[in-house]
């Protein structure tokens, strides 16, 4: 089974989960993976299983860059806040090039993911 890593930033969790419920049949055919509050509000909105990693400003984005520079994600769909300064940019930034680096699969936008999960 493939894996996906899901992240939202605050902003972007609503949409995330709309993202998740209007896709979900097709989600349930991969393994999940998320950031501690995306994670957690996915599989509410959607009944799907999700592993909860930490929360992303808590060291989650790190841990999906662990798992892509491992070969452990094929895919990581990743909604981002243009519009807000965020505390762990570092990570963001360090969590893009790792997938930019390893060359997997990136949607940083829903039209984008819709895409990429179509490709899957
Ligand atoms: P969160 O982390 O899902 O735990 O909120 C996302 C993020 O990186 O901001």
């Amino acid at each position: 089974m493939k894996r996906i890593g899901l992240v939202a930033h605050d902003e972007m969790k609503d949409e995330m989960v709309a993202f998740a419920q209007t896709h979900r049949d097709r989600l349930g055919a991969f393994t999940l993976f998320g950031t501690g509050t995306t994670g957690g509000r996915v599989s509410e909105g959607t009944g799907l299983s999700v592993t909860l990693l930490k929360s992303g400003p808590r060291g989650g984005d790190a841990q999906l860059g662990a798992m892509i520079c491992e070969g452990q994600l094929d895919a990581l769909i990743f909604f981002v806040d243009p519009l807000t300064a965020l505390p762990h940019d570092v990570d963001v930034k360090a969590l893009v090039r790792l997938a930019t680096l390893y060359d997997i699969p990136l949607a940083v936008n829903r039209s984008t993911a819709e895409a990429v999960l179509a490709s899957l």
